[in-house]
């Protein structure tokens, strides 16, 4: 389907929340993502960005998007006539991640733009009855960097069943307490027969879940989602 592009928003120095205007719902559920379609230099591009939107508006929904190489496409939703360019859309794909996690005890990790996922399937997650304990760590480069984290904060009003942890790796703020990696501060977590999900690049949703199987406990179900 052909997508309006209704705005594009700076949420970091290098992040943009892009809101699309879908002609139809797009009937997806949270951890979806839809493979974006764009005209670049005369070739037909194609790229993949999950929705970061709740899932109970279906036809407008947001992507978030890290600014990219140079002549790539996610670098072009900073161009300043981007929101003038129709764009198809084609979804949702995935792999319906948020039907599949069926513990009542949930851990869902980020790093750097795998945030919005978790995001998207937060609000998803907190509105399950047998919800018992879920506990949220983003990983971001530093305080500007930490996507969503009003967003996060305000959950934790509300639900005193969640649990936030943001890590930073190289927080600007000499005294932030959770530096470094997600996998320094796993310590202490119970995973036994809990659902995990974990999102980012290959490298860091692989190690992470060594690190968690290291931990030695029966995890429930592991769900990790690579972005490269
Ligand atoms: C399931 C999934 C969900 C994703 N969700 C997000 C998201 O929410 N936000 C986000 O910012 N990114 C997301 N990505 C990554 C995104 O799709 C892009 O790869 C990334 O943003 C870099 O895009 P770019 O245009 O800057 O690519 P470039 O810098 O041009 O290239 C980056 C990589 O993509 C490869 N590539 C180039 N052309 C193609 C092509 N036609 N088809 C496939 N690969 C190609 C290149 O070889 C290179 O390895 C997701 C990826 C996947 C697989």
């Amino acid at each position: 389907m052909t997508a309006h592009i209704a705005a594009a928003n700076d949420i970091s120095p290098t992040a943009r929340e892009v809101v699309l205007d879908l002609p139809e719902p797009l009937n997806f559920i949270p951890g979806a993502f839809v493979n974006v379609f764009m005209e670049i230099e005369g070739v037909r591009a194609r790229r993949a960005y999950s929705i970061s939107s709740d899932e109970t508006i279906q036809d407008v929904i947001t992507l978030t998007i890290r600014k990219g190489s140079l002549g790539g496409m996610s670098e072009r939703f900073w161009d300043e006539s981007i929101t003038a360019i129709p764009v198809e859309i084609m979804g949702p794909l995935g792999l319906n991640t948020s039907d599949k996690i069926s513990g009542t005890r949930v851990f869902l990790f980020g790093f750097g733009i795998g945030v919005s996922v978790i995001k998207g399937l937060l609000p998803h997650l907190l509105r399950r009855k047998n919800l018992k304990e879920i506990t949220v760590m983003i990983a971001s480069r530093n305080e500007e960097e930490a996507l969503y984290k009003e967003f996060f904060e305000e959950q934790l009003i509300h639900n005193p069943h969640l649990k936030l942890k943001m890590v930073l790796s190289q927080p600007f703020d000499p005294k932030y307490p959770y530096k470094g990696h997600l996998q320094d501060h796993i310590n202490g977590l119970d995973f036994t027969d809990a659902s995990i999900y974990i999102c980012g690049s290959k490298v860091a949703t692989e190690s992470l879940r060594d690190a968690i199987e290291n931990e030695g406990k029966k995890v429930g179900e592991f769900f990790l989602e690579a972005f490269d």
